[in-house]
């Protein structure tokens, strides 16, 4: 790896930046060692500690950023530790990330899952960013694409990236769900309670809430599998899931989901839409 700081100067949008990288070392693994990378971009150390029960992981550097250091929180499963590594080097190479005068970036589980980078709260924004960033790094949209092995969104095929990339399923599902062409979202529940959505724009909005139960015509409502066992995608009624705005919008949707431990399971969901008038 020859790659170096200052071939990324003037690079300050998260997205680009993580492109940047993979441009100047275009033959980085899939599952890359984010020490070594770390290491050519002044990341002088990573360390595990145990971090204060808020923190998740923390970046400790120079006021004029001419070197950092992270601390990750011990026990983070080493998948979960490339990404938040990757989020500290984000606050790291990110022109605009500053921590507040007087103390230095600890950022917490709920930060890691920010993903909002349109946000007006500056530090929320930047916890976005890092966010971002990192996925980019992690799972680059061209390679989920290109790696890509079957002809349909398949949550099997989400399971199959995570190994490959090595990163969380969490991780990937997000990734996923933004590289691929399709039209999909990704519904995160736990005990038949809906916990997180993602949803790219062009998917119509859901027409339920987090923290609301999910619906009961839904393939994923008593869906009876143990944890690792994934339905086939099944076509559902769009009404399952969408208001009737939304309902207009699609020709079809389908539904299908990944059961996981403790009562966590992920449902992915693919909207063919109805040709614009
Ligand atoms: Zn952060």
């Amino acid at each position: 790896m020859t790659l170096s700081r200052i071939e990324l100067d003037g690079v300050g949008s998260p997205s680009a930046l993580a492109q940047r990288i993979h441009e100047l070392e275009p033959d980085l693994p899939l599952d890359f060692s984010m020490e070594v990378l770390c290491r050519r971009l002044d990341i002088e150390s990573i360390e595990e500690l145990p971090v204060s029960s808020i923190a998740a992981a923390m970046l400790l550097m120079h006021p004029d950023k001419a070197w950092g250091s992270i601390v990750v929180a011990q026990g983070t499963s080493p998948r979960r530790r490339r990404f938040s590594i990757g989020h500290e080097l984000g606050h790291f190479l990110l022109p605009s990330h500053r921590p507040f005068e007087g103390t230095q970036f600890a950022c917490s589980h709920a930060d890691l899952r920010l993903e909002n980078t349109g946000e007006a709260n500056r530090a929320r924004k930047m916890e976005a960013e890092a966010n971002r960033f990192a996925a980019r790094l992690l799972m680059p949209p061209q390679r989920i694409r290109g790696n890509h092995k079957c002809r349909q969104p398949d949550l099997a095929e989400v399971v199959r990236l995570s190994q490959e990339f090595n990163v969380s399923k969490a991780a990937m599902a997000r990734s996923y769900v933004d590289a691929l062409r399709e039209c999909l979202a990704l519904v995160v529940v736990r005990d038949g309670w809906i916990e997180q959505a993602h949803r790219p724009n062009d998917f119509p909005w859901i027409n339920h809430n987090i923290r609301g139960p999910i619906p009961r015509d839904s393939i994923a409502h008593d869906h009876g599998l143990s944890p690792g066992q994934i339905t086939e995608m099944e076509e559902c009624e769009p009404e399952t899931w969408l208001g009737p705005a939304g309902v207009r919008k699609v020709e079809a949707l389908s539904e299908q989901v990944l059961a996981q431990t403790d009562g966590w399971a992920m449902i992915l969901l693919h909207a063919e839409l109805a040709e614009q008038e």
